[in-house]
């Protein structure tokens, strides 16, 4: 079996767990089946189609930090991996305004960058050292999450998460 997208009561993606866990929660009531996933489990007694997402028949208050929580892949994985000033591969992770400066390590404070730029700004703010940031860093949408904590989306999610991406900034 693989994994299943739990989406809260109000329809908001919440956590990817096992379709197992997904399967249990549907037997207790807890979670209704919303999307399934084609297979089916089959136990002694029962067969059940197995679940791709599910949804929670009640609602779920979760921080939105704890879950964005901020790390070198999520920060790269919200940038596409790519260098936030010229587009390059990213290899490293660079502080707007440097840390030496006062700047903060956080979500709005941190972009993806390929090492050239980095070593190019050096201490410097971005308008200092003459160079453009491709978009404004932000906290990223709940795809950023997923991917990190399964590293991939499963096409079936998708139409699940297009709420989402619709919200997301446009990418500059
Ligand atoms: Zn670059």
């Amino acid at each position: 079996m693989g994994r299943a997208l739990v989406l809260n009561a109000t329809f908001e993606p919440l956590c990817v767990v096992s379709a197992r866990r997904a399967l249990v929660l549907v037997l207790k009531h807890k979670a209704e089946m919303v999307h399934q996933d084609g297979g089916f489990f089959r136990s002694e007694s029962a067969t059940l189609p197995i679940p791709s997402v599910i949804r929670l028949k009640y609602f779920v208050k979760v921080p939105y930090r704890a879950r964005a929580s901020l790390s070198r892949r999520a920060v790269f994985v919200r940038d596409d991996f790519q260098c936030q000033y010229c587009g390059a591969v990213a290899e490293n992770v660079d502080h707007v305004l440097p840390r030496s400066r006062g700047g903060t390590h956080t979500w709005a404070n941190v972009v993806a960058s390929c090492r050239r730029c980095n070593t190019r700004k050096e201490n410097r703010t971005p308008k200092e050292a003459g160079m453009t940031l491709r978009s404004r860093p932000s906290v990223p949408r709940e795809k950023v999450w997923i991917v990190v904590a399964v590293g991939r989306i499963d096409p079936k999610w998708e139409p699940y998460l297009d709420g989402l991406r619709a919200a997301a900034p446009a990418h500059a």
